[in-house]
């Protein structure tokens, strides 16, 4: 299929986790802006210095500073057939700027309600060898490694009520226009890790 995927859902739907069987059909590589500024901020580059501030109060990253990575992003030889859009676009400016850039074939929008979200978040541990992620309940990590897992600094209860705001008020608005263009497939995120993938895949599998 050609064109790219976007997966759509608010903080801790399990985009990331699902990414991988996506990958996995399509062949797509995973563009991630939150790894992408999480990896800038890791390396200290003047980009990586301006998004920190928005990124640990839960707050979006500007659309000009998100948009000049993902043009970056999309001139790699990888990315000529489309990607996979993880946590991009947030906001309907993004989603525009993406239209003029490159096509859109589909839109996974992963469903989970707000009561849900905190839990899973507050719970999600990250292997940073692998980029693999886990939860404390829902998906414990193998005992020989969880000692070296991590907690992402913004993963409190504190910062995923303001980011849960930032979803209703600036990305929420964005579903509806991709609905509008008639490329939404909602995708029920409620069921364990394993029900929801086998709902992705056959999502994916249907276009
Ligand atoms: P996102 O990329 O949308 O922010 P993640 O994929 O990082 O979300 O998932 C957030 C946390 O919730 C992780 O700890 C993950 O293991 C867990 N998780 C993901 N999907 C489910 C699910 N269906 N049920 C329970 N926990 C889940
Ligand atoms: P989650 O899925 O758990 O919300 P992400 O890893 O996608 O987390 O994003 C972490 C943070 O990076 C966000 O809270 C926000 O500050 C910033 N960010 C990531 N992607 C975008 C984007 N497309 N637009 C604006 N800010 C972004």
């Amino acid at each position: 299929m050609s064109g790219s995927i976007v997966l759509f859902g608010p903080p801790g739907a399990g985009k990331g986790t699902q990414a991988s069987i996506i990958v996995e059909i399509t062949g797509k590589p995973q563009v991630s802006t939150g790894d992408m500024l999480r990896d800038a901020v890791a390396r200290g580059t003047n980009l990586g210095a301006k998004a920190q501030n928005f990124m640990s109060q839960g707050l979006l990253v500007p659309d000009e500073i998100i948009i000049g990575l993902i043009e970056e992003r999309l001139k790699s030889s990888d990315a000529s057939d489309g990607v996979l859009f993880d946590g991009f676009p947030r906001t309907i400016p993004q989603a525009e700027a993406l239209a003029d850039i490159t096509n859109v074939s589909a839109v996974i929008s992963i469903e989970v309600p707000d009561e849900d979200i905190i839990e899973r978040i507050v719970g999600r541990r990250m292997d940073p060898q692998t980029g693999e992620i886990f939860h404390i309940t829902f998906r414990p990590p193998p005992s020989e490694i969880s000692h070296r897992l991590i907690q992402r600094k913004d993963d409190t209860e504190e910062t995923v009520r303001q980011r849960l705001s930032s979803y209703h008020k600036q990305t929420k608005p964005l579903g509806d226009w991709y609905q509008n263009l008639g490329l939404l497939i909602p995708v029920d995120g409620t069921g364990q890790i394993e029900e929801v993938r086998k709902s992705v895949a056959i999502a994916v599998s249907e276009l």
